[in-house]
């Protein structure tokens, strides 16, 4: 049967019924579980924490490290496919993985997106726009790096890890010399950029998933808010002009070819106050700023990322409703379950929440979306249920 538009390579097509792996157990594992499982899949997930939230979904758990050569043979040899659910995973487990079943997005992709020098170093050889940066090896790299960014003495930059950065964490602002110093030793003297703080009127980010026979579908464009660096609230469709949202579609399109990608891609970028875009970085993954697409289009990022790892035609990325989602941190726990009456009472609002066991303050425990007619109406709605909340 060849059901690939145009009479693709049937050689990576994966029909319902076959097994999938994922490699990390999160909410983005969890997510991937319950589409691929809904379209009729097995589902052998990856993940050291034995309480890990997909798990509660899959077929199989394999409680190991990522860089566990022998878990993750087994793994491959189990599965017609793997694909992970976040950029921290060793790209060498990839090419590991990568003789024994199909593995998308691959090893090559996700090595340049785990390393924020190489994520930059690629933009600017691409050609891409992205904030002026300067990269730190070593303390003797920070006075010139400094003096490079640094348009005036006081002017703000932001030191940040290379690798294992997240959601605002290993990032530091620094204005001179010594705050830089610092801030480097306290991230134990490890490779960093040095970039611009630039004044930004908005934060955006791109969701396509690239297909094995290259076609591409992109989810509308997010308007992200964020608080303490951590997603706070996703507006859809973002509130910037027609012609700047294509132009991020464009860019994201162009990054995706550049890496010959397959798999679900997200790109997030930067809207400056005097309206340029500029890239901050690429997940090789379905995102946080994504998970309106569960509630509000036609298909979601995770039966889309289940699609493109299995060869599988793309779904329709068309937006139904106007979408507000609001991040649900572990800070709303104190102690005890939030109180869900102000959501579960909305008969816009869908609720998520990813079975985790220990709140803790900024830890992603769940989120909520909210649909109504017009992003105004969505948004002041979520925002009321929010305040009620305490968030
Ligand atoms: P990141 O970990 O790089 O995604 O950064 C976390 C958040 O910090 C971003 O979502 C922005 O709100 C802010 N940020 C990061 N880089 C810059 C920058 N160069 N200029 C201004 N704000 C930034």
């Amino acid at each position: 049967m060849n059901i690939l538009p145009g009479g693709g390579d049937c050689s990576s097509l994966s029909l319902p019924g076959a097994t999938l792996g994922i490699l990390g157990g999160g909410q983005l594992g969890r997510m991937f579980t319950t589409a691929a499982r809904t379209l009729g899949y097995q589902v052998i997930v990856l993940d050291p924490d034995p309480h890990s939230p997909a798990a509660h979904f899959a077929n199989q758990h394999i409680v190991a490290d990522f860089s566990d050569l022998h878990a993750l043979e087994t793994l491959g040899k189990a599965c017609a496919a793997v694909s992970t659910e976040f950029e921290n995973v060793p790209a060498d487990s990839l090419r590991f993985l990568a003789q024994f079943c199909t593995v998308h997005p691959d090893a090559d992709a996700v090595a340049i997106s785990q390393d924020r020098i190489s994520e930059k170093q690629f933009f600017t050889a691409q050609g891409f726009p992205c904030a002026r940066f300067a990269v730190i090896q070593s303390r003797d790299d920070i006075a010139p790096a400094l003096h490079q960014i640094s348009t005036a003495e006081s002017h703000p930059t932001l030191l940040k890890r290379s690798q294992l950065g997240y959601d605002g964490k290993g990032q530091a602002r620094v204005n001179h010399i010594d705050d830089a110093l610092r801030a480097f030793d306290e991230m134990g003297g490890a490779p960093c950029v040095l970039e611009e703080f630039v004044p930004l009127a908005l934060e955006v980010s791109v969701i396509l998933a690239r297909g094995t026979d290259a076609q591409i579908a992109v989810f509308p464009l997010a308007e992200n808010q964020h608080r303490s660096g951590i997603l706070d609230v996703t507006l859809v469709p973002a509130r910037i002009p027609d012609t700047l949202a294509e132009q991020a579609r464009q860019l994201a399109m162009q990054i995706a070819e550049c890496l010959n990608y397959c798999g679900v891609l997200t790109v997030e970028l930067f809207v400056t106050v005097d309206g340029r875009l500029l890239i901050n970085e690429i997940a090789p993954r379905p995102h946080n700023s994504g998970h309106y697409t569960l509630d509000a289009c036609v298909t979601d990022q995770f039966e889309q990322q289940v699609r493109a790892l299995c060869g599988l035609p793309l779904g329709d990325t068309r937006l139904l409703s106007s979408a507000v989602m609001v991040n649900l941190l572990g800070d709303l726990w104190n102690g005890d379950m939030p109180c869900w009456k102000n959501i579960l009472s909305c008969p816009q609002a869908k609720l998520h929440l990813y079975g985790k066991r220990d709140a803790r303050p900024g830890r992603k425990m769940g989120h909520f979306t909210v649909m109504d007619a017009t992003i105004e109406q969505a948004l002041a709605l979520a925002l009321n249920i929010k305040g009620k909340m305490g968030g």
